[in-house]
């Protein structure tokens, strides 16, 4: 039933907050800031949930924070944004252009920031009008591109007691007023490897007196990418890929150490995680026959984002709710890395990607310096934020109380 009405009342918040969000949008986009020194875009948010009557606590570190709003005994859906920018050249000839040489919103975060600080105030209304079923947490979080601004999130216990956890990307392949969603894996995993193999080195005339390092390193190169082919379930995409391979000097001497750096891309969360270990038996045992001792350096990315089926169809369900008919569209797996995976493993939760392209303008990609969005987006992300949160909140509530306060 509140549903029916829910469109209406977020019609006519955005006929009043639309103007303004846009421009909170373009002030940050004028100010941007790395991961963990958002300190400037910390406190405007924090100012406005304020003045909005909300208490924000700022994380230890000064950047990121969180606001809860609602209260009771109700259960609780959290939504995250993320706040940082990126060390790239702003190449747009804008008015809101970067005012900061060497930093730019080019992923967008500037978008989640704005649609989440509008979901925010949307929702404090709700709650002064006695109509939010439950608490929303609301999650500015530093340092995604890091990544580990998740991490320090969970660390100060940002998640805790949260029953559900939905976020949203910009996407600049789908078009303003359509959500991009995927049940199962979203975004993928993004590994570093970095193999080092040390000998006694030695005259290459006399190979079987010393260990033949090079030989034992090409070993390791061609042998490790096979192994993993076929002890990882082809499904997964277990990927291992060198970038960069260094040893010797001279064309008669056997070298005494030598490295190798690659990429391990992956789909599946369970090959992920298995990965290092498996890793590391496959290198002993090929380093082993040839006798050259190996260590290996392993740098963990993210895991991939693996949305909730439930999750997903709320999403779905809210989008359909407020931006029409329509309005969702599948999307894919990329092979992108994004740290909301940190939350999943821990609680249920979906990621959507709003549409930011202009029908028929021009296709943006992320991470570049050209990268803008069509600002329609905003008011279409606080619709999907809002009407999200409203729905978990509904599905899991207390349905019979929440019916008669909103009909109070
Ligand atoms: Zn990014
Ligand atoms: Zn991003």
């Amino acid at each position: 039933m509140r549903g029916r009405e829910l469109r209406g009342e977020l019609d006519a918040f955005l006929a009043e907050t639309e103007q303004d969000l846009v421009a909170f949008r373009r002030d940050l986009h004028m100010h941007p800031e790395l991961a963990f020194a958002e300190y400037r875009t910390t406190q405007r948010i924090a100012e406005r949930l304020t003045a909005a009557g909300l208490t924000p606590s700022v994380l230890p570190r000064g950047t990121g924070l969180i606001c809860e709003v609602g209260s009771g005994d109700g259960p609780t859906v959290a939504l995250r944004a993320d706040i940082d920018a990126l060390p790239l050249q702003d190449e747009k000839d804008v008015p809101y252009r970067s005012t900061v040489a060497g930093v730019c919103h080019a992923c967008g975060h500037d978008v989640h920031t704005t649609v989440l600080l509008g979901t925010s105030l949307f929702l404090a209304q709700q709650a002064a009008a006695g109509l939010l079923p439950g608490r929303v947490r609301l999650i500015f979080q530093p340092a995604e591109e890091l990544p580990g601004g998740a991490l320090e999130v969970m660390a100060q216990g940002g998640i805790s007691g949260v029953d559900r956890i939905f976020g949203l990307h910009c996407d600049p392949r789908v078009d303003v007023g359509q959500l991009g969603l995927k049940a199962g894996p979203i975004t993928s995993a993004c590994d570093k490897l970095v193999v080092r193999v040390s000998g006694p080195g030695g005259h290459t005339a006399r190979p079987h007196l010393t260990a033949d390092l090079v030989f034992a390193l090409a070993k390791i190169l061609t042998e490790l990418p096979a192994a993993l082919s076929r002890r990882v379930d082809p499904r997964s995409s277990l990927s291992l890929v060198w970038g960069k391979v260094e040893a010797g000097t001279a064309a008669n001497a056997i070298p005494d150490d030598g490295l190798a750096a690659g990429t391990v891309r992956c789909l599946d969360e369970g090959a992920w995680h298995a990965a290092p270990d498996l890793i590391k038996s496959l290198l002993e045992s090929v380093a082993g026959a040839y006798g050259v001792e190996a260590e290996m350096d392993y740098t963990r990315g993210v895991p991939p984002v693996v949305n909730d089926e439930v999750s997903v169809e709320m999403l779905a369900e809210a989008a359909e709710r407020v931006l029409g008919a329509g309005a969702v569209v599948p999307t894919q797996q990329s092979l992108g890395g994004e740290d909301f995976a940190w939350y999943l493993e821990s609680i249920p939760g979906a990621f959507a990607r709003l549409g930011t392209r202009s029908p028929d303008g021009v296709t943006y990609d992320i991470h570049q310096g050209t990268f803008d969005v069509d600002e329609k987006a905003i008011a279409m992300g606080v619709r999907v934020m809002a009407a999200t949160a409203l729905t978990a909140l509904w599905e899991v509530g207390p349905l019979d109380t929440v019916t008669t306060t909103a009909m109070a």
